[in-house]
């Protein structure tokens, strides 16, 4: 169950309020700050019978505005605990609520100063608002290309100062979590980890944004408990992103874009919800479309694989964008992000 708290009531107030969640049997009181209302979650094996009469109890504290016995399996970021949406704040930058599109662009891995150099300038001339690039990739064949490790961060974390670009990049072990976050704004948790619950407990605890990939084979009920590793642990920056998801079809696209989800998520959580259009397509010619239909969709971002020179990529060429074609791509959001009431 959940305890909505008035953002007016005193410190005094909500510390009485846990304490007698705590006392009546709950394990845990998560306590989730929105902007319109304070949430407490209440935690923990309580029979159905006594949550009722503890409701009507709990109603009667100071503060309180009401109290709700939970309807879905996900707590903190379900959208019935929490009027509003949420917006996760970096930098100066917003993503979500009702705050402009951002989109995040940048190469698909690091590969060099002066790649991540030529394609960062590139992005942030036409409207990029974050960078991103990954240090560390989780490859399907352990002969891929892994990245350039921390190497790869040093060079990010060099071009983000040059730009004043915040940087998005991918940590795959709980273990790295610390170092990553030395040189990276947000945090990323790639496909292939939205399971390590290890690794979302590793991010709970540290103080970055973070965006969470969805599962190529996960449901949506999976990806919000697999946000709450991390929100439990007392991380509520967390940016939702669809990447497109396994399906029969396996000859035209990559993945196939999930976009038909982003109003599905929009109705069950009021985190923010972006899209990556460039893993679904697997080819540069879909990423507009896609970028264009996430939009119209409803996502609240972008997070777009650009390549200053595509053909000589080391990992995901084929679907990075040239600089030319990211270009016309930001005006055609631009102009489509009015029609729907927002800005880039
Ligand atoms: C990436 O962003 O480059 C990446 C590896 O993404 P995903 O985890 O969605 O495959
Ligand atoms: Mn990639």
């Amino acid at each position: 169950m959940f305890i909505q708290v008035t953002n007016a009531s005193t410190d005094g107030q909500l510390e009485t309020i846990r304490d007698e969640v705590l006392g009546a049997g709950f394990s845990q009181a998560i306590v989730s700050l929105g902007e319109e209302i304070t949430v407490i979650n209440c935690i923990g094996a309580v029979a159905h019978e006594r949550k009722l009469t503890l409701r009507d109890y709990f109603l009667n504290l100071p503060g309180v505005i009401g109290v709700e016995i939970a309807k879905t399996p996900y707590r903190l970021t379900s959208r019935e605990s929490h009027p509003g949406n949420f917006s996760v704040q970096l930098n100066g930058i917003s993503i979500g609520g009702n705050e402009p599109i951002v989109v995040m662009a940048g190469p698909c891995a690091v590969e060099s100063l002066e790649q991540v150099k030529k394609t960062a300038d590139a992005v942030k001339a036409s409207g990029a608002k974050a960078l991103r690039g990954g240090a560390f990739k989780p490859r399907k064949s352990r002969f891929a290309y892994q990245g350039l490790g921390e190497e790869g961060l040093k060079i990010l974390a060099q071009i983000g100062q040059e730009t004043c670009l915040p940087i998005v990049t991918e940590v795959i072990s709980p273990d790295m979590v610390g170092l990553v976050a030395e040189y990276a704004d947000i945090l990323q948790i790639g496909t292939a980890n939205m399971n390590n619950y290890e690794l979302l407990k590793a991010v709970g605890q540290c103080d970055r944004p973070v965006i969470l990939k969805r599962g190529m084979a996960a449901q949506v009920d999976e990806l919000l408990l697999a946000a709450e590793y991390i929100v439990a642990e007392g991380n509520s920056r967390v940016v939702l992103c669809l990447r497109g998801i396994r399906t029969f079809e396996t000859g035209h696209t990559r993945f196939t874009a999930d976009i038909g989800t982003i109003p599905v998520l929009k109705k069950l959580t009021h985190y923010p919800v972006i899209f990556d259009p460039s893993h679904p397509a697997g080819d540069r010619e879909l990423v507009t479309d896609y970028s264009l239909a996430a939009i119209a969709a409803g996502a609240d971002g972008l997070l777009i694989e650009v390549h200053y020179d595509p053909p000589s990529a080391k990992c995901d060429g084929p679907q990075s964008l040239y600089p030319e074609q990211f270009a016309s791509l930001m005006e055609k959001v631009a102009a489509l992000a009015q029609i729907m009431g927002r800005s880039v």
